[in-house]
């Protein structure tokens, strides 16, 4: 077993956990990241990204990871090919992580950045169209299905807010809901059900994707929930938004969270309830989940994380003189 110890611990390495690097590196934090079981995070299982800050043309999701990890890299950041399996939080700075390979990780802060994953159905051609029709992201993906027929399934505020996003580019977009209610709120309702652009489709659930010849996404086989009749529905791309779920298990009962498993952050901050611990981008954000606003937190996390130090070093200071 190896210690690594240093002034910044980041567990987590997408958009959030590598702009704190960059930060926490330039700060002289020299960041050690462990980057757990999928380096780079969710966007490294997109394709094309047209929505982050900084390129004309459109890029691809893994190469834009790639680039921040190599710029965190290059500013002085210890990368780890290492997933932790616990953290001790108890006693405040430093905080002691335990990585899967044995080692031992120690910081005087620690910054959270694990990230999300948005809930898959499971069934069938789900997974072998992911990124050919198949998505869970219509902020992202919505574009390339202008002018097309596409649908949404689920029933919360992430479907209904998808089915409104997709209007924008599509004049027929169906919601598909396994019950006869949405549970999202009502302001949102209201929109969907004003909009002709949008058909709820109600007590049916996806089955099957299936493509047609060219491999991309054709058609949604469906199940009634209630009369169990089957259905197919034609369509040139499938939102799936049903959840995410944050990746927050090593820090049950360690931290405070919400229902959903977020963690709780002090009000436009990324301060958790312990001083030296910070969260950010996916793992304390349900409303937001963009690539650049998990950048920007992860950017105030490091610069808390370098006052924290600073009151923590001045304090030691005064105390030995
Ligand atoms: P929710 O958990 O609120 O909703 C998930 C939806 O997916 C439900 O309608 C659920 O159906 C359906 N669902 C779940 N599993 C399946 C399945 N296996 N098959 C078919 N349907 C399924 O998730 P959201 O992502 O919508 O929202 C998460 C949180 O984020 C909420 O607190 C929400 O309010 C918040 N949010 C807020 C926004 C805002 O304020 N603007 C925007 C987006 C999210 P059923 O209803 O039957 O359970």
């Amino acid at each position: 077993m190896t210690t690594h110890r240093t002034r910044m611990l980041i567990i987590g390495s997408g958009p959030a956990g590598y702009s704190a690097a960059i930060y926490g590196a330039r700060a002289g934090m020299e960041p050690i990241v462990v980057q757990g079981l999928q380096p780079g995070g969710q966007l490294t299982i997109t394709t094309d990204v047209e929505n982050y800050p900084g390129f004309e043309d459109v890029i691809q999701g893994p190469w834009l990871m790639e680039q921040m990890q190599k710029q965190a890299e290059h500013v002085g950041t210890r990368m780890m090919w290492d997933t932790i399996v616990e953290v001790d939080l108890e006693g405040g700075s430093p905080f002691r992580a335990i990585g899967d390979s044995g080692d031992e990780y120690v910081g005087d802060v620690l910054v959270i950045a694990t990230g999300a994953q948005a809930k898959w159905l499971g069934v069938p051609g789900e997974q072998e169209l992911g990124g050919k029709g198949v998505s869970a992201c219509a902020t992202c993906d919505g574009f390339f299905y202008r002018g097309k027929k596409v649908a949404v399934i689920g029933g919360g505020n992430t479907a209904v807010e998808e089915a409104l996003y997709l209007t924008n580019h599509s004049d027929d977009v169906t919601l598909i809901h396994r019950r006869d209610e949405l549970r999202s709120e009502k302001i949102l309702q209201e929109r969907l059900f004003k909009s002709d652009k949008i058909t709820p489709m109600w007590n049916k659930s996806v089955e099957r994707f299936v493509a047609g010849e060219n491999g991309a996404l054709a058609k949604l086989e469906l199940v009634d929930t209630v009369t169990g009749e089957k259905s197919e529905l034609e369509v040139d791309g499938a939102f799936v938004a049903i959840g995410h779920a944050p990746s927050t298990e090593l820090f049950k009962g360690k931290l405070p969270m919400d229902d959903g498993g977020y963690l709780l952050v002090e009000a436009g901050t990324p301060k958790t309830e312990i001083p030296g611990v910070f969260a950010c981008g996916d793992v304390m954000d349900h409303t937001y989940r963009q690539a650049v606003t998990a950048a920007g937190t992860g950017c105030m996390a490091a610069l808390d994380a370098e006052r924290f130090l600073a009151t923590l070093e001045f304090a030691a200071k005064e105390a030995a003189e």
